[in-house]
């Protein structure tokens, strides 16, 4: 198994993107890393019991290439997490505070069967305020959120906290 560290170096750091003061995690440097995508599936998978879960969602757009991944991996389905006015049928729609103003996340109405057990799949936790409000969606449809997996925590950000009572696992953790 890879040592976190070792993915850790395949992460590209980019200083002040997209705004001044934010330092962003770049996948994308590990994700042209056969082996190191490989590791960061199967370190993202450990986390999960496949008896446990029915239906993977994945936030866009970083959360797609993970659960697409993993979907194939555990021979399950992936539903998209989209931004507003991404999908083509009926949506159900979350909308969630940012620092200044609100974001939406959507899911089609039909996606999600009552009783389904859906784990949610993105690469960064931040403030939480994604992953949250697909959760929501997924329990407004009638799902229970039977984990939710992120390859990079900012341990200082406390997402955590936003996600009390979900069983929340990350790989890879990043202090300030
Ligand atoms: P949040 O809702 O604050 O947890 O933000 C999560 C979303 O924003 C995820 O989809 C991440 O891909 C993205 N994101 C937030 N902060 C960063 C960062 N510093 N580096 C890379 N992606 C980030």
């Amino acid at each position: 198994m890879v040592q976190p560290d070792e993915l850790k170096r395949l992460i590209r750091e980019v200083p002040d993107f997209p705004k001044p003061g934010i330092l962003f995690y770049d996948i994308t440097t590990l994700l042209k890393d056969a082996r190191g995508f490989q590791q960061a599936v199967e370190a993202l998978a450990s986390q999960l019991d496949a008896d446990a879960f029915d239906l993977l969602a994945g936030i866009e757009a970083r959360g797609f290439i993970f659960a697409g991944a993993l979907a194939y991996r555990f021979g399950k389905g992936l539903v998209p997490v989209r931004k507003p006015g991404k999908l083509p049928a009926a949506t159900v729609r979350e909308e969630y505070a940012l620092e200044y103003g609100t974001d939406a996340v959507e899911i089609h109405q039909d996606a999600i069967q009552p009783g389904t057990r859906v784990v949610i799949v993105d690469d960064v936790l931040a403030t939480g305020g994604t992953a949250r409000a697909a959760a929501r969606l997924i329990e407004r449809a009638g799902g229970k959120v039977a984990g939710i997996v992120f390859l990079i925590e900012l341990d200082f950000l406390r997402g955590r906290e936003n996600l009390a009572g979900y069983p929340v696992h990350s790989i890879l953790h990043y202090s300030a």
